[in-house]
């Protein structure tokens, strides 16, 4: 049976933290089960964004630390690694305080800048994939994901993580390729097996909520979590935010991959697997897909997904502009303004938004589609 542990851990006081990983690695057989002397160790946080780490965007730094220790106590030489969705690596890491941490431990931070294909011929949307080439250098990788609710993909832990793999722009190409969100999803799945991460750590000391997965609320959640199994970690990770786990677009994936068991299937273990939440869901989260054949989503999409519509706070940054996959965002008279024929719905828009001016309101279709539902 595939085990997941869930520790408590009340603050990120430095302390708190190394003793509940210590705990979570206990559980799941220690550190030197994953790690030999000598491995060469890429650590992968979150750093969506360089945001003050208390806005719950990114993996905190402390937890960052504690993994960093327990890897070379285990004799592994651990580095840091990532390619954020907005800005330079090393830019976005010491703003949201991993940069200190990388010093203060000794540990190099490589940014994800050069590329190099992968072949992947068990892969089932991707046959090949264009990675960070550290990723085929190093011996093993952590996945050390934080615990977000995510507007295209219903929450983000340990495997959406690794989205981050890919170099700088190239991820945008993912949201033109794969508009469906199971599509998007079973290309997660295949970048899962590309990278294998021996282990999957989530923070979920504190949370984000609602408009995840930047621009949500923090909620205390107390907890971390791990396994060496991260669609497990990451469906007890759903269902702890109490969402329907198996339902959300990777976990659907990856079952019907047969790479997951169901949640019934996995041995949930540790000091704080009692602890659940009830997360506020992400705006467009009852999206239709899947309800519908996919030949009728994708001929009205616009009515059945939620669309992005721009708040009076748009300060004109042009951030959507630059980074919308189809250019459906030009910057008019000081505010953005979307092309709502060109919008494929990916909500990278308001993903990226600094100032939550990205709201998501119901098309048409789906309105009604709700409305009939509650009615029955
Ligand atoms: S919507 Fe947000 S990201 Fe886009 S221009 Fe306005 S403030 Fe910038
Ligand atoms: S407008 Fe927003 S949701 Fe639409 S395609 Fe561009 S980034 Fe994606």
């Amino acid at each position: 049976m595939t085990k997941v542990a869930v520790v408590q851990a009340y603050s990120y006081d430095q302390q708190t933290v190394e003793q509940a990983m210590k705990e979570l690695l206990d559980h799941l057989g220690g550190m030197s089960k994953y790690i030999q002397p000598g491995d060469r160790v890429l650590v992968k946080p979150n750093m969506l964004e360089g945001v003050d780490k208390g806005l719950s965007v990114t993996t905190h730094p402390e937890v960052v630390r504690a993994v960093l220790r327990l890897i070379k106590q285990a004799g592994g030489i651990p580095v840091v690694g990532d390619s954020p969705g907005l800005g330079n690596t090393v830019k976005v890491a010491e703003k949201c305080g991993i940069l200190q941490v990388c010093r203060e431990e000794a540990v190099e931070l490589v940014p994800f800048e050069q590329p190099v294909e992968v072949a992947l011929p068990e892969g089932r949307v991707l046959k090949k994939l264009i990675l960070a080439k550290v990723i085929g250098e190093v011996d093993k990788v952590i996945s050390l994901a934080k615990m977000k609710t995510h507007s295209f993909m219903g929450v983000t832990g340990a495997v959406k993580n690794l989205f981050g793999c890919f170099v700088g722009t190239d991820k945008a190409q993912f949201h033109l390729r794969m508009k469906r969100r199971a599509d998007f999803a079973c290309m997660l799945v295949d970048l899962y097996g590309a990278v294998k991460p021996v282990l999957s750590i989530v923070d979920g000391i504190t949370g984000m909520e609602g408009a995840g997965p930047r621009n949500g609320k923090p909620i205390q959640t107390n907890m971390l979590l791990g396994g060496s199994c991260g669609f497990s970690v990451d469906l007890v990770m759903a269902d702890r935010m109490g969402f329907k786990a198996e339902q959300m677009p990777v976990a659907q994936a990856a079952l019907a991959a047969g790479l997951s068991p169901t949640l019934a299937g996995i041995d949930v273990v540790g000091s704080g697997k009692e602890l659940t939440y009830r997360f506020q869901e992400p705006r467009n989260f009852e999206s239709l897909e899947g309800r519908m054949p996919g030949w009728l989503v994708d001929f009205s999409q616009n009515q059945f997904t939620a669309k992005p519509r721009i708040e009076p706070q748009c300060i004109a940054c042009g951030r959507c502009a630059e980074h919308c996959p189809p250019h459906a965002i030009q910057i008019v008279e000081g505010r953005a303004v979307i092309d709502y024929h060109t919008c494929i719905r990916c909500y990278c828009c308001q993903e990226l938004c600094p100032v939550n001016a990205v709201s998501l309101v119901d098309g048409m279709l789906l309105k009604v589609a709700k409305r009939l539902r509650k009615a029955k």
